[in-house]
C-alpha cells in the first residue's frame, strides 16, 4: 500500500491499509469522512484518529492534494485550470458555470492514444494514465470545490481507457461514505470501448454520453480511427440489450462540422440511431484549432441541424461553445505549455 496516494482510496482500500497498519478497522471510515467529506487534507486535523497514527499517516503520505499549477478565466466566466502532475503530465479542467449549475469536466488521462482528427488532447499524443485520486484532486483543488453540481468526464483522454480508475474515482463522488454526489449529475463521455462500457453501465448509475460525430462509417473511421476497430454499429448493437436509458440519460455526442457533417442524409441517420436507441443528440459546434483542416459550422447551420432532428422526434440540444478566449478546445492549454 505504501508508494500509493491517500487521497482517491475507496473505503475497501483505506480497510486494507487499516490492516497493514495494525489499527481498528472503523478507522477507514473516519479517514474517508474527512477527505471526502469534510475535504480536510492535512492529516494532523483528523482529530478524531490516534495519535500516533496520524503522525505515521503523515509520514508516508505527506501531501494529499495538489494544488493547481495556474488558472486561465473567460470573458463568458468559463475558466480552465492547469494541473501538473509527477512525470510530466499535464492535464486540464475546466469549470463550465450556468444559470443554475456549475459543471466540472475533469480529465482521465494526460494526453490521449485514440488520435481523433479534430481533437488538440489526441495531437499531442499520450503521456500517461492518471489515479483515481489524481481525477478527484481536479475536482477537490478547484477554487469552487464546495458550488460543484455536475460532473462531466469530458476533459483530456479516453475515460474507459482508464476504466479502473474512472469507475473508483465515481464510486469515491457517489458512495454514502464518499462525497455522496448523485450519479444522476455525472456524466461520462466515452468514444466507446465495448467491454469497459459495460463494465460502466454495471458498476454505475452514471449519464452516458458516446460520441458520434458521424453516422457513416467510413467518414466515421477518417474523423475516428477508432471506428475501423470497433465499429460503433456494432457497439450499439451489442449494448442494446441492456436497457441503458432505463436508470440514467443516454446521448450521442455529435460535433458538427462545416460542410461535413451537417447534411440532410446526416440528420436523417443520426435521427433513427437516436430513436433506435432511445439517445438524446447534443450538437457541439466546432471549436476550430489552429492548424486543423476543419471549421467551424454556422449558427444558421447548427439550428437547421437541431431543427431537423426535432422534426423526427429526437431530443436535441446544443452545447455552447465556451471559454474561446482562453483556448477552449480540450487538450490546447496542456499542449501549449
Ligand atoms: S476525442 Fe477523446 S478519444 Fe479522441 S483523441 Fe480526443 S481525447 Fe482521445
Amino acid at each position: 500500500m505504501k508508494n500509493q496516494q491517500l487521497f482517491g482510496l475507496t473505503l475497501g482500500e483505506l480497510s486494507e491499509l487499516c490492516v497493514e497498519y495494525e489499527t481498528k478497522s472503523f478507522t477507514s471510515k473516519q479517514i474517508a469522512t474527512w477527505m471526502y467529506k469534510s475535504r480536510v487534507f492535512d492529516i494532523s486535523q483528523m482529530s478524531n484518529l490516534p495519535k500516533f497514527f496520524r503522525e505515521r499517516l503523515k509520514a508516508d503520505f505527506p501531501k494529499l492534494i495538489q494544488p493547481y499549477a495556474s488558472v486561465s478565466i473567460s470573458k463568458d466566466g468559463t475558466k480552465k485550470y492547469l494541473f501538473e502532475y509527477s512525470g510530466n503530465r499535464r492535464v486540464e479542467t475546466a469549470v463550465i458555470p450556468g444559470t443554475d449549475r456549475l459543471t466540472v469536466c475533469v480529465s482521465s488521462q494526460a494526453g490521449c492514444r485514440f488520435g481523433c482528427r479534430f481533437c488538440a488532447t489526441g495531437m499531442n499524443g499520450f503521456h500517461g494514465q492518471l489515479t483515481a485520486g489524481e481525477i478527484l484532486n481536479q475536482i477537490m483543488a478547484i477554487d469552487e470545490h464546495d458550488k460543484i453540481t455536475n460532473i462531466v468526464y469530458m476533459g483530456m483522454g479516453e475515460p474507459l481507457d482508464n476504466a479502473e480508475e474512472v469507475i473508483k474515482s465515481i464510486e469515491i463522488l457517489t458512495a454514502p461514505w464518499g462525497c455522496e454526489m448523485s450519479a444522476s449529475r455525472i456524466t461520462v463521455s466515452t468514444i466507446g470501448i465495448e467491454d469497459k462500457l459495460k463494465d460502466l453501465i454495471e458498476k454505475t448509475r452514471v449519464n452516458i454520453a458516446i460520441s458520434l460525430h458521424s453516422p457513416f462509417t467510413e467518414e466515421r473511421a477518417l474523423l475516428m480511427p477508432i471506428e475501423k476497430s470497433r465499429p460503433i454499429a456494432e457497439l450499439l448493437k451489442n449494448i442494446s440489450s441492456l436497457d441503458l436509458p432505463r436508470h440514467r440519460k443516454f446521448s450521442f455526442e455529435y460535433i458538427l462540422f462545416k460542410g461535413l457533417n451537417q447534411s440532410k442524409a446526416h440528420a436523417k441517420k443520426v435521427g433513427e440511431l437516436a430513436l433506435r436507441y432511445n439517445a438524446r443528440v447534443n450538437i457541439i459546434p466546432f471549436n476550430p484549432i489552429p492548424g486543423l483542416d476543419l471549421e467551424a459550422p454556422s449558427e444558421k447551420d447548427v439550428l437547421a441541424f437541431q431543427e431537423d432532428l426535432t422534426q423526427r422526434g429526437v431530443i436535441a440540444t446544443i452545447r455552447k461553445s465556451r471559454g474561446r478566449d482562453i483556448l477552449a478546445a480540450c487538450g490546447l492549454l496542456a499542449g501549449k505549455k
